[in-house]
């Protein structure tokens, strides 16, 4: 190439020095500004309107790959080549030029190669010649090959517009998508569903697994979801373990239910990823266009609040915008607000449930439960705000304050009854952070002569499941230092035996919701039963929670459970209250 540009320039060359005494100054200055354009990658045109003939120059047919006879020497032949889908606009653009509303042409389209493929093409020119009445004669141009710089710009809009990770739409495209729809929807007097998802306690796995397979959860993930709806419908990721869902015109409400059920199914089997089997649900919040809402703003913060009050009724489950939704939100965001000033006004009180030891009817436990004197609403209960504090963060500082409490209260009694325990909730989310709270605590308990068999930290199912090495090393440590491991709510979530196992639990509390069902020859007693016998066979003590009857404490007697909890004992009290009833000689 290069040397058939030097040879070309030097005859040039030749030229223009006047070696050739037949040059003229036109033929120079045309020979100027095709060595110009020949020495660029453009291809030169040169076309007569009145004959309908082109010139293209060599370097023009090797953009194509074309050799000279191949194309047509006409304009006709040549456009031929274009794009059907660009043809149009090129038509336009070229009239544009010739009616003159354009001083220069300029068009972009795709061309036909020799080997079939499509080359992107800029051509630009402009009239040279016109004749006496002004009608335009010949036009002079280029083309160049501009398919780089459209591939980078395609490529440039898909990482605009989908997400790296799943390859779905991303938010940006997700609203676009969604404002078109509504549109269409508007014009057609149709309906849009609206779903938001997210996947239940997604932090956890990928903090405790890796974002590697976090990652590759996703992806998996979004290709379920793409198999649950039509190819037209729209699946996008909003980022983190969120999903939206665009559904539209579905004749009737029970579609909108079955597919949510589809989803929640499909995203409860288990995920195998490389040498895990991951398990993860999903919460499904699900809004109505126009029957909620016809903006977009608003229909995407009712899915959210709809989402929300999925995972309030315990996960795993869709849940329908209902207009209440709105205060509870709003009730949710003052609850954190008033919350964030409450640890520090002294606001945050431990009540204390005692656990019976049923064998001998000692009380050498209690559960520590966290209470909530708000100013203006009275005692607040934790269901209202420990979900609001794990989501808010705000959960350390309040589990740091029950943990300090508890621990002043377990030395006071330990003085009266040298065994005593105090156990501690600590939900999950605490587990995530960097392991300076486990830190605090063990101080704590140093600072006041406390061996560490006098708290027994209550966790819950969640937090064993996938669980990775940071949290068997937390509990690994918790142990080392003597503190006491309960599983509570045991029976409600995945109640794997290789658990028990592998984390060195003491106690596992029957939920409530078994022991509600406690009767003679019940399903319920056959499950508490088999509940404290496995326990046993693996040197793990037994709690019964709930225990509201007389009849279920002594089933449970009958069945070998080692403690009971519940309100046929007491309920949770306030130390000072405890104290005098269970503790009168102190
Ligand atoms: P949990 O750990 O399962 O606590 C037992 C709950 O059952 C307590 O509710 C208790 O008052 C209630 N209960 C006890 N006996 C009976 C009974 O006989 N019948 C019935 N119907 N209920 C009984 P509470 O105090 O409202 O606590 C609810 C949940 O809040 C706790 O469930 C626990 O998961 C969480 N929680 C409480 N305090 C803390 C805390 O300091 N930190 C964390 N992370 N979570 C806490
Ligand atoms: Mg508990
Ligand atoms: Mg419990």
């Amino acid at each position: 190439m290069k040397q058939i540009l030097r040879q070309r320039w030097t005859d040039l060359y030749a030229k223009l020095r006047g070696k050739d005494a037949q040059a003229t100054s036109l033929q120079i200055s045309e020979a100027r500004w095709k060595l110009a354009l020949e020495g660029s990658d453009m291809g030169v045109w040169d076309w007569h309107l009145d004959t309908d003939r082109v010139f293209r120059s060599d370097q023009w047919h090797e953009i194509y790959g074309y050799s000279g006879e191949e194309v047509g020497d006409t304009a006709t032949a040549g456009r031929q080549l274009i794009h059907p889908d660009d043809l149009a606009q090129a038509v336009q653009d070229i009239r544009n030029h010739l009616e003159g509303n354009t001083p220069i042409f300029k068009s972009e389209f795709r061309m036909r190669c020799k080997d079939g493929s499509w080359k992107w093409t800029l051509s630009r020119g402009m009239i040279v010649s016109t004749g006496p009445d002004g009608r335009p004669l010949r036009m002079v141009g280029t083309h160049t090959d501009i398919s780089e710089r459209k591939h980078s710009e395609a490529e440039m809009r898909r990482l605009a517009h989908f997400d790296a990770i799943t390859e779905l739409p991303n938010r940006i495209l997700f609203l676009d998508r969604f404002e078109q729809e509504i549109r269409k929807a508007q014009r057609q007097h149709q309906s849009l569903t609206l779903m938001f998802l997210d996947l239940d306690r997604f932090k956890e796995i990928n903090d405790t697994l890796g974002h590697d397979i976090g990652d590759r959860l996703l992806r998996e993930a979004g290709q379920r979801l793409l198999g649950c709806v039509r190819a037209s419908d729209t699946v996008a990721r909003l980022g983190g373990d969120e999903f939206t869902i665009l559904l539209h015109n579905l004749e009737d409400a029970s579609h909108v239910s079955r597919i949510a059920q589809t989803i929640i199914e499909r995203i409860a089997q288990p995920f195998h990823i490389g040498n895990e089997v991951v398990y993860v649900t999903t919460s499904v919040g699900i809004t109505l266009y126009p029957h909620d809402a016809t903006d977009i703003e608003t229909l995407v913060k009712n899915a959210d609040q709809a989402m929300y009050a999925a995972k309030s009724s315990g996960r795993n489950c869709s849940h329908y915008f209902t207009p209440s939704m709105q205060a509870a939100a709003f009730q949710r965001m003052r609850t954190a607000n008033d919350l964030r000033s409450a640890v520090q006004a002294s606001q945050l009180l431990v009540h204390y449930q005692p656990i019976v030891e049923l064998a001998t009817g000692k009380i050498s436990k209690a559960e520590a439960l966290v209470r909530w004197d708000h100013p203006e609403r009275g005692l607040v209960y934790p269901g209202e705000f420990i979900p609001v504090a794990e989501d808010s963060g705000l959960i350390t500082a309040v589990g740091d304050e029950v943990f300090a409490q508890s621990v002043r209260q377990t030395a006071r009694w330990r003085t009266i009854c040298p065994d005593f325990q105090v156990t501690v909730n600590k939900s999950p989310v605490q587990f995530r952070g960097d392991g300076r709270q486990q830190e605090r605590w063990l101080e704590l308990l140093r600072t006041f002569g406390l061996s560490g068999d006098s708290i027994v930290v209550e966790i819950t199912e969640g937090l064993l499941l996938d669980a990775h090495p940071p949290i068997a090393r937390t509990l690994g440590n918790l142990h080392g230092a003597g503190i006491r491991i309960a599983l509570d709510d045991f029976g409600t979530g995945y109640s794997s035996l290789a658990y028990l196992r592998k984390f060195e639990i003491d106690f596992v509390k029957i939920d409530r919701s078994f022991t509600a069902n406690l009767l003679p020859d019940s399903d319920g007693l056959a499950i508490c039963e088999a509940i404290i016998v496995m326990a046993h066979k693996l040197g793990i003590q037994v709690i019964a929670e709930g225990v509201e009857t007389e009849t279920q404490k002594n089933l449970l007697i009958q069945a070998g459970c080692d403690y009971a909890q519940g309100f046929l004992f007491a309920p949770a009290l306030a130390a000072e209250e405890f104290e005098a009833r269970f503790f009168p000689q102190a």
